[in-house]
């Protein structure tokens, strides 16, 4: 009967061991940006119920796929997506990783507490736009600096997380796109939809600022929102700087080759994806991804033309980057057939296609195949870390819409993003 036990607790032991789920129920995440949609149940076709911010901590109730239960201020059970948080404690390792430093009032005045509670005694009083440096965050609850040595407590839900310390973007204030390829998003978070990529040299009146976006008016009547460090501001008060991220990619230069383009298509999905179309968006999101890290990013092609496999790697050749990403879509006759190949050729490539590997493992995205050898041209005639990630099937109709998912490719490129990090850095974070 002992012997029985043991066999089962180590069972247990070892299915647990196995789970690649980051997180458990009762565990604590934090939000990593947004302000993020809570919704009535775990999936994006439910009714959003309230908002969660930036640097909120939450403890998760109940984990679904990738959906994590939680209760909001107001109370109200909610769903929010597990892949716009991380895990709470991890932030404090990471040297120049915080949430957005300033808080703005949004109520039209509130009291200072004392302590993080609405029972504890008033101090003082705020208004609306008013903003302050965050001291500190807890349940909700932000304290704040608001006299010479005073500090006090807002409730964090009446206040919204800014990253500049001023009330308002002057009037009349435009941006100018730095470079070709930069989103405009429907929200101000990068994994955001695109609605429209801007080219180098676009302008935009800008309405507001939100985290670290810009709010811009657009030529079909509504506002988008854009990476502020990707953008120049006309009036150098209202720039906005990088974020700070996790890892320092300051002065690495990283080339991404979106595969295919021009009359290339690459594979057709079943449902009419284009190969060559899918390679440039992810490529240009994990630019976006990287560069907020401070890396330099070079794309082998901008946009929708053909450039032939020698020409890639003569660019590789000639720019020398400490990483050659080239990214594609995969096909195979069965449609059945899924997931996802990282391929090296080198030896000294291997290392690369590993750390990737792990990642896109660790955030659960699809089926990952071992990293392996393949002989592609861009690999083979490349004498820099390179590597050629095949990133789904199109030719699987289930996993075409999934790999089409604005889900699927903000975890695909944040794993891709960490696995270059860890590999340039040697740092890995858990
Ligand atoms: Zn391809």
């Amino acid at each position: 009967m002992k012997k029985l036990l043991a066999a089962l607790l180590i069972l247990a032991l070892l299915s647990l061991s196995w789970s690649t789920v980051p997180v458990y129920a009762k565990e604590k995440v934090l939000v990593k940006e947004g302000s993020i949609n809570a919704r009535s149940g775990p999936g994006t076709h439910y009714d959003i119920v309230g908002k969660v911010d930036g640097g909120e901590v939450y403890t998760v109730q109940k984990k679904e796929k990738d959906w994590l239960k939680i209760q909001l201020p107001s109370g109200e059970k909610a769903w929010i997506a597990s892949w716009l948080t991380e895990k709470a404690g991890k932030q404090e390792k990471e040297e120049g990783h915080q949430a957005a430093p300033y808080a703005k009032i949004t109520a039209s005045s509130l009291y200072i507490h004392e302590k993080p509670s609405l029972a504890s005694k008033t101090i003082g009083t705020v208004t609306k736009g008013d903003t302050f440096s965050i001291l500190k965050r807890e349940n909700h609850w932000v304290q704040i600096q608001w006299e010479k040595n005073q500090k006090g407590w807002l409730p964090g839900w009446l206040v919204e997380s800014v990253m500049k310390h001023t009330s308002a973007i002057h009037k009349n204030s435009k941006i100018t796109v730095k470079e070709d390829g930069v989103a405009l998003r429907e929200k101000a978070n990068a994994s955001s939809p695109v609605k429209k990529w801007a080219k180098k040299g676009d302008t935009f009146d800008v309405v507001g600022v939100k985290k670290n976006y810009y709010e811009v008016k657009t030529g079909w009547g509504k506002t988008a929102f854009v990476a502020g460090w990707l953008v120049e501001a006309d009036n150098k008060a209202d720039q906005i700087s990088p974020p700070d991220s996790l890892y320092d990619l300051t002065g690495k230069l990283i080339l991404i080759d979106p595969g295919h383009g021009g009359n290339d298509s690459g594979t057709i999905g079943k449902n009419g994806t284009l190969e060559k179309n899918l390679t440039l968006s992810t490529a240009k999101r994990l630019k976006e991804k990287l560069e907020s890290s401070g890396a330099n990013v070079i794309l082998t092609r901008n946009n929708d033309v053909y450039v032939a496999l020698s020409e890639r790697t003569d660019q590789a050749f000639a720019a020398q980057p400490d990483a050659f990403i080239s990214i594609h879509y995969d096909s195979a006759e069965q449609s059945e057939v899924r997931g996802i190949t990282p391929y090296y050729y080198h030896s000294y490539q291997k290392q690369l296609a590993k750390a990737i590997y792990q990642n896109l493992e660790e955030e659960g995205t699809l089926t990952i195949r071992d990293e392996r050898f393949g002989d592609y041209h861009v690999l083979r005639q490349n004498s820099q870390p390179a590597i050629l990630l095949e990133l789904g099937y199109l030719s699987n109709p289930d996993e075409e819409d999934t790999v089409t998912s604005p889900a699927f490719q903000g975890k695909a490129v944040n794993a891709i993003y960490e696995g270059i990090s860890q590999y340039l850095t040697g740092i890995k974070y858990e």
